[in-house]
């Protein structure tokens, strides 16, 4: 049998699950809110086109509108100033958004502080346990936080002070995009960067360096507790948006049992 025959037998009996990391569109998606004077983002919405009546009798149809950062969606290099000369999301190669992935678990870091960083030695901690992280595959930053997905004040969880949500420390976003063979970095949370990092050196670290380096970001993931510490395999399909600094995107995990 050929290994495509082989897999498809394997999703058919379950050997293979697929796990959808992807948080439901709708009008109450959480998503972004920069502060004044900066640009934001519409949420996503439906404006109904026909539904079976005078406008269209036998057919159902919406115009959407959407970000393209809202919910869980794909970072392309071009959305950072750091990577303006990389790609937009049309250009990623089809061949890098099925990649491995590996879970490094942050939850109880996270529940004990919101604002917990990730470091260097958190990860080099991880990969001495775990293995080294994939040559051109995802690190999966789990951190608990798409149990909040349902509810957007809890979801950026901000106060007069800002947004108080998990990152990864300046040092350590330059580093994983630097130093280490990731294709990219996917999280729970609004967006790739610590609630905080507006207040970082630089600001948005992990936007800064992993965009700047020609590589990716995925957000507002869920499941990532239903995934192995190594050895899923990850489709991430966001919509070729031609000029597009990134896209709503379905991603999905093949788990192995
Ligand atoms: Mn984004």
């Amino acid at each position: 049998m050929s290994l495509l025959a082989q897999f498809a037998a394997a999703v058919a009996d379950g050997t293979v699950e697929v796990v959808d990391l992807t948080a439901p569109l709708s009008e109450t998606t959480p998503i972004l809110r920069l502060p004044e004077p900066f640009g934001n983002t519409v949420p996503f919405s439906l404006r109904e086109i026909s539904r079976y009546d005078e406008r269209g009798p036998a057919w159902y149809w919406n115009d959407i509108s959407t970000g393209e950062h809202t919910g869980t969606h794909f970072d392309a290099p071009v959305h950072w100033i750091t990577g303006r000369d990389g790609q937009d999301v049309s250009q990623v190669l089809p061949s890098r958004l099925v990649a491995p992935a590996v879970v490094l678990d942050a939850t109880e870091q996270v529940a004990a502080n919101p604002d917990f960083l990730l470091e260097v030695e958190d990860v080099q901690q991880w990969t001495k346990a775990n293995g080294p992280l994939p040559d051109g595959g995802w690190l999966l930053y789990r951190t608990g936080w798409d149990a909040r997905a349902g509810d957007q004040a809890d979801f950026l969880n901000a106060d007069e002070t800002g947004p108080h949500t998990p990152g990864i420390s300046p040092e350590c976003a330059k580093w994983l995009a630097e130093q280490t063979p990731l294709l990219g970095l996917g999280v729970e949370t609004v967006g790739t960067d610590a609630g905080a990092a507006h207040g970082f050196d630089p600001p948005f670290p992990c936007h800064s360096f992993f965009l700047g380096a020609g590589k990716y970001g995925l957000t507002q993931l869920r499941n990532l507790d239903r995934l192995p510490v190594r050895g899923a395999v990850l489709i991430a399909a966001p919509l070729p948006i031609v000029g597009g600094s990134g896209s709503p995107a379905r991603v999905l995990a093949l788990v192995e049992h």
